[in-house]
């Protein structure tokens, strides 16, 4: 009889699902009130509204002159300039056209004058004095932005939930904002667990190992919106690590690092089932990463600080918390993270969930492989525009940082796939 498939090692896709699923039941912590300055990556907590039509006033866009588009259609044409209009005009003062054959000269930003529909731009006409002649016909609304049509006075500008980037904070800037309400960043611990594994401060014996992978943890952590809690490094002991792994419990989320192999020494499952966890998965079909884990567990008898996970109306129990197993190469915990802890972070930080976002490139020279795993190999994309492509980075396997150091992207394989030929489009996810 061949063996049965161990049903708790699940597909990338239905891996990832599972996490998706898991983000959709969590909740951020409380908010607080940030400076504008200061909310770049923040996510927000209240919608931001707009105070006022968007533009405010019909806006040109161009330099130029004013007039009614339908007195510019037998060109050339002279017409009479009645004024000038600059950006910040004293409303009250706005000259008006009075009738055809009249023309405003006007600055880019400036409100178009009423009984104007268009504006010409300065490179198609000529003036001479008190006139202009128009060499370029305009269609109705040329060069012009009616008012309100990038966003209506109380109308939605920024979602709660939203990752604030450059155009979202302008967005807040042009509303008024000062300052925002966004979500506390969620703590989120990080436990190393190895005997072989020392500090980055001390002098490693021979056969030891500087902890790196805390510190990429750390720093995949801030970039998804949260705050890492580093712990001390655990021994391959169950006592020890036992106690940690409570301790990490304390926080939002806890995310430890190696010990999920098959090794005798691999003790972080054991110790999790001991504390009660439910295991969504323990591994996934995927290269690097493959022991990865997922679960949750209650937080009954002082295992946990106050719980974060008891959103009302969801069917998270309170007082469960969420934790991760990922395997101690560190390519496969930096991979791991990417594709399976970041949307939880993400959704604990108040973020609205997303998809893991593909590009699609060519592949530069031919990859062979065997099937069966969703593979996600360090790569370079590189080329101009239109000539882009992606070489896989030659690499010593999931431990080789070194390599992944040079790598801008993964190029990721389906599991049915065992050759690539060169020029074929193939997914890469950035990193
Ligand atoms: P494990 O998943 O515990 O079997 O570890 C797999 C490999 O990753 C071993 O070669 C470990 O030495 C290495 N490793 C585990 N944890 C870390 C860490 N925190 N920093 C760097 N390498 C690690
Ligand atoms: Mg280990």
């Amino acid at each position: 009889m061949s063996p049965q498939p161990d049903p708790s090692v699940l597909s990338f896709e239905e891996a990832r699902r599972a996490v998706e699923e898991q983000a959709s039941r969590v909740s951020p912590n409380g908010t607080e009130t940030v400076d504008l300055l200061n909310a770049a990556g923040r996510v927000l907590a209240e919608p931001v509204d707009a105070d006022r039509d968007i533009p405010p006033f019909p806006r040109s866009t161009r330099d130029g002159y004013a007039l009614r588009s339908g007195d510019a259609r037998q060109l050339p044409r002279m017409f009479k300039v009645i004024g000038e209009i600059r950006a910040g005009e004293n409303p009250d003062l706005l000259p008006a056209l009075a009738g055809p054959g009249q023309a405003v000269s006007i600055m880019t930003g400036a409100p178009v004058p009423v009984g104007a529909d268009a504006v010409v731009m300065v490179e198609y006409t000529s003036r001479q004095g008190h006139r202009v002649e128009i060499a370029r016909s305009v269609a109705p609304g040329e060069n012009v932005v009616p008012q309100g049509a990038e966003a209506r006075a109380g109308g939605l500008l920024v979602d709660r939930g939203a990752r604030l980037n450059d155009a979202a904070i302008a967005l807040a800037a042009s509303a008024g904002r000062a300052t925002l309400n966004v979500y506390q960043r969620p703590r989120i611990a990080v436990l190393t667990t190895g005997d072989e594994i020392v500090g980055v401060e001390a002098t490693p014996g021979p056969t030891q190992i500087r902890n790196s992978n805390s510190y990429s943890l750390a720093a995949q952590i801030v970039a998804a919106g949260g705050e890492p809690v580093l712990l001390p490094i655990a021994p391959d002991e169950t006592a020890t690590l036992r106690r940690l792994i409570e301790q990490g419990l304390q926080s939002d989320l806890l995310i430890l690092t190696g010990g999920v192999s098959m090794g005798r020494y691999d003790l972080v499952e054991q110790v999790l089932a001991e504390l009660g966890a439910e295991f969504f998965f323990t591994g996934a079909k995927i290269q690097p990463g493959r022991p990865v884990v997922f679960g949750r567990i209650p937080c009954g008898a002082g295992t946990c600080g106050a719980g974060t996970l008891a959103r009302q109306g969801a069917s998270v129990p309170p007082g469960h918390k969420h934790f991760f197993g990922l395997p101690g190469n560190p390519v496969s915990t930096m991979v791991t993270f990417e594709l399976f802890v970041r949307p939880l972070v993400e959704a604990l930080a108040g973020m609205a969930p997303r998809k893991l976002a593909f590009l699609h490139t060519r592949l530069a020279s031919e990859i062979r492989v065997k099937t069966g795993l969703t593979r996600f190999l360090p790569a370079i994309l590189s080329g101009e525009f239109e000539k882009s492509q992606v070489q896989l980075v030659p690499w010593q396997g999931s431990g080789d940082i070194a390599a992944t150091a040079r790598a801008n992207c993964y190029v990721v394989i389906p599991p049915d796939r065992e050759i690539i030929a060169a020029g074929e489009w193939i997914a890469v996810i950035m990193r």
